[in-house]
């Protein structure tokens, strides 16, 4: 039944001029079951960006196919309202309180005041009193913590969070993983990218390991081989 799964991308391949031989992404395949967190791995220019726009319908691939809950993947489709994306760059006002910036994106959403989704989705995105605080008093990693806890509000089926422990500290990583768990143990799914297998292991059920556009490994993240974040080193011989 594919209206079940989350995602399912088939030889999904994009160039990004035409001119060019270097693929970003190549030929690439994978499936996600509800409830995974998987971890899209690999180093800069890996493709990791490059796959999870696709799979947002920000940008069209040159071939291939990307089902979400069974439905095909273009811009504007329908079923992307069941898609919640995290990416860089969520701007907020700084004067008000984070929790006020949050109601303020609820409702441009078209959402009613007082939904129970957005208050359990703050509840999983765990920030705490510091949701009653000016966003001009916030740290970096809690600005982008508060992005994150955004992408989140409407409890989609489907979440992306593309470099979310980017620019965080040790004790904020943490605190983002037991967000992930927390996020699927409802029975929804995460997909999040990283260049570090250290900083997402621990909350990722599954992982899927690109180097140079193409699929080098993927399974559940126990039959990952690798020590500590080799498996990332690219050794170029070309
Ligand atoms: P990073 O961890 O640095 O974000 P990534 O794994 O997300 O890397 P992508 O950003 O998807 O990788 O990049 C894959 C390849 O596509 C790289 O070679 C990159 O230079 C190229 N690329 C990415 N965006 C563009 C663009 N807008 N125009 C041209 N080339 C691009």
């Amino acid at each position: 039944d594919r209206a079940g799964v989350p995602l399912e991308i088939t030889g999904l391949t994009k160039k990004y001029a035409r001119s060019t031989d270097r693929y970003a992404v190549r030929d690439l395949s994978f499936r996600v079951e509800k409830g995974q967190v998987l971890g899209l791995l690999g180093p800069n220019g890996a493709g990791k960006t490059t796959t999870l726009r696709m799979l947002m319908g920000l940008i069209r691939p040159d071939e291939g196919e990307i089902r979400v809950f069974g439905h095909a993947i273009r811009p504007g489709a329908p079923v992307l309202s069941r898609v919640g994306a995290f990416v860089e760059g969520a701007g907020f006002l700084p004067h008000l309180s984070g929790r006020e910036n949050l109601e303020l994106y609820w409702r441009a959403t078209g959402r009613p005041a007082g939904d129970a989704r957005m208050e359990e989705a703050l509840e999983i995105a765990g920030l705490g009193d510091a949701l009653a605080r000016a966003v001009r008093t916030y740290s970096q990693g809690m600005r982008q913590r508060l992005a994150i806890a955004q992408a989140m509000l409407g409890l989609p089926d489907l979440l992306i969070l593309d470099e979310p422990t980017n620019g965080l500290d040790p004790p904020q990583i943490r605190e983002m993983r037991d967000v992930m768990i927390r996020y699927a143990a409802g029975g929804r799914t995460v997909i999040v990218s990283s260049h570090l297998l250290s900083e997402v292991e621990q909350s990722c059920t599954h992982l899927v390991v690109m180097d140079r556009g193409q699929l080098v490994q993927a399974g559940p993240v126990a039959e990952i081989t690798g020590e500590g974040d080799t498996l990332l080193v690219t050794t170029d011989g070309e």
